[in-house]
């Protein structure tokens, strides 16, 4: 059976106070619904990830960044390792987040050396892809996409692929409420399976995990999570607030 994956993006946002109330009333809530079935993770900033780990520890929220170095260290200023990130209670991290791509220089090269980094530390990285509505609308969307999937995996070996998480997000479905309908959602993510069973088989093909991102509320929830290849959200905006990241988290599986 596939992962199902609930991640929360915080981006730039929530300082140490703001992000241990988040935290806190998270954890509560989980704690209140008891068993769920799919992981929960929290992406805090870098410099909230230790408060927040210490805060989740034994508790069924896991961690991840929202980005990393591919070095394991020397003379990056400003930059943050993998191992860094495992230290301080990591267990994700999101590589290839559009907004890094679009205002960091992020290339489909960078995000290759991450991924693989990321799953030699031991690390399960997110590996974000998606397309921008002038491709959308040039009807490009899949060569897009796939393109961007065929270069990220390609440094991985096929046993490493299997351990990746890969995240569909339209950029022009992210932070501006438009959502992807479910059925392009399916279209798109299927698209990326179909490509990956192409290459590295279906056995690959059927275990990796696909989620969806862009403006995933909890009155989408259901009927993006529960499409055939679609297992689970990465969720920016509506992870900041603990009342619809719960309902989403809550969403009605009805096929698992
Ligand atoms: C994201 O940050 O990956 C994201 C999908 O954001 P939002 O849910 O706000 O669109």
């Amino acid at each position: 059976m596939r992962k199902y994956l609930i991640a929360g993006n915080w981006k730039m946002n929530t300082t140490i106070s703001e992000a241990t109330e988040l935290v806190n009333s998270l954890s509560n809530g989980l704690q209140k619904m008891g068993d769920i079935s799919p992981t929960v993770l929290v992406c805090p900033p870098f410099v909230n990830i230790p408060k927040v780990a210490e805060l989740t520890n034994n508790t069924q929220i896991k961690i991840g960044s929202q980005n990393c170095y591919f070095e394991k260290k020397g003379a990056f200023t400003g930059e943050v390792s993998i191992n860094m990130l495992k230290e301080i209670g990591c267990d994700y991290i999101i590589i290839g987040h559009s907004e890094r791509r679009q205002y960091f220089n992020e290339t489909d090269e960078t995000v290759s050396l991450k991924l693989k980094k990321a799953i030699e530390c031991g690390l399960i990285p997110i590996f974000c892809v998606g397309e921008t509505l002038e491709q959308r609308e040039n009807g490009k969307t899949k060569e897009v996409i796939l393109s961007q999937v065929k270069i990220g995996l390609s440094k991985l070996d096929y046993a490493q692929i299997e351990s990746v998480v890969i995240a569909y997000e339209p950029i022009w479905a992210i932070g501006t409420g438009k959502t992807a309908t479910a059925e392009d959602a399916q279209d798109s993510i299927k698209s990326i399976r179909d490509e990956i069973s192409a290459t590295y088989g279906t056995d690959i093909a059927s275990k990796i995990a696909i989620l969806y991102g862009g403006s995933v509320k909890p009155e989408n929830a259901n009927e993006l999570f529960n499409m055939n290849d679609i297992d689970g959200g990465l969720v920016g905006g509506a992870s900041l607030n603990v009342s619809d990241f719960l309902q989403i988290i809550n969403y009605k599986c009805e096929d698992i």
